[in-house]
């Protein structure tokens, strides 16, 4: 039997990523801020309007509403996502969106499903992407779609987290996919880096897209490999391919034995008419 070589991928990065995501809502000391005033740039709490209930707390999908004898939300770790407010179980309406400026509100613009980016005029994570790769037509014959997906619910990701993956794959030739809302926070093309300011921000979740061809599968596995020692966050990837005439798996020579498999349990009917058009 030969030996396999290619590197395996750590799964560390799940554990790095829970304890930050842990310390971070422990240790920001603007949890215990009381905002006062009527323009808040941040999602806030008014005290004079909460009796302390504590309904709101559990909803918080980044565990970022703390309640002593109010609650009160801690801006560093808030994405902005609005489900606090939106659910309406505040007895007293003093849950207030503040006013989000340049960069605050790009936590909202990722992690507030109802809210379009305006770069794509996409909401959600802002791309049509993988799942709709039929009708984009983005992974043409002979390449790959690779999809990573930064952060969690209770985790979420920093921009910066982003940005660590978005320089891997630029450095080895495969920058971002352009129709997507990671695109407008690059400030380098060459290098991928983002603008600075955007670093700092956290969102629950954010994706961002690459074209590979196919034959450079085990370059992205070793790619990965690094990633995964150096993202201090949760990441999933997915890879696109187009399907093969004879309904083989064409991953199944990709990926080789070690990768448990079960069938595909979703097909997006009806998305591959361009498809249909282009192939004639
Ligand atoms: S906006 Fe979202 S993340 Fe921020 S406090 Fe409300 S529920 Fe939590
Ligand atoms: S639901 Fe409203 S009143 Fe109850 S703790 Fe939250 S902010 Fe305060």
């Amino acid at each position: 039997m030969t030996e396999d070589k290619r590197p395996a991928i750590n799964r560390r990065h799940f554990l790095i990523g829970s304890a930050v995501g842990a310390a971070a809502v422990a240790a920001s000391p603007q949890a215990c801020s009381r905002p006062a005033a009527a323009e808040v740039p941040h999602r806030w709490i008014d005290p004079s309007r909460c009796i302390g209930c504590g309904s709101c707390v559990p909803l918080c999908p980044m565990g970022a509403i703390r309640l002593d004898e109010v609650a009160r939300t801690d801006p560093e770790e808030c994405a902005e996502c609005g489900v606090c407010q939106r659910s309406r179980v505040c007895p007293g309406d003093a849950i207030q969106p503040g006013k989000l400026e340049w960069p605050r509100t790009l936590r909202e613009a990722f992690s507030n499903p109802l809210v379009e980016h305006k770069s794509t005029g996409v909401p959600g994570r802002g791309t049509e992407g993988i799942k709709t790769n039929d009708s984009t037509r983005r992974y043409q014959p002979g390449f790959m779609g690779v999809f990573v997906e930064l952060g969690r619910p209770a985790l979420g990701a920093r921009l910066r987290e982003v940005e660590r993956v978005v320089r891997k794959f630029t450095e080895h030739g495969y920058p971002a996919v352009a129709d997507n809302p990671v695109a407008e926070l690059i400030a380098d093309s060459k290098t991928g880096a983002f603008k600075p300011e955007v670093l700092d921000e956290k969102v629950i979740s954010a994706l961002v897209e690459f074209i590979l061809p196919r034959s450079a599968f085990a370059e992205l596995r070793a790619l990965l490999a690094e990633l995964s020692e150096e993202v201090e966050t949760v990441f999933n990837v997915s890879i696109a391919l187009r399907a093969v005439p004879d309904g083989a798996s064409p991953l199944d020579p990709l990926f080789g034995p070690e990768v448990f498999r079960l069938p595909n349990g979703k097909v997006n009917l009806g998305l591959a008419e361009g498809i249909a058009r282009q192939e004639g």
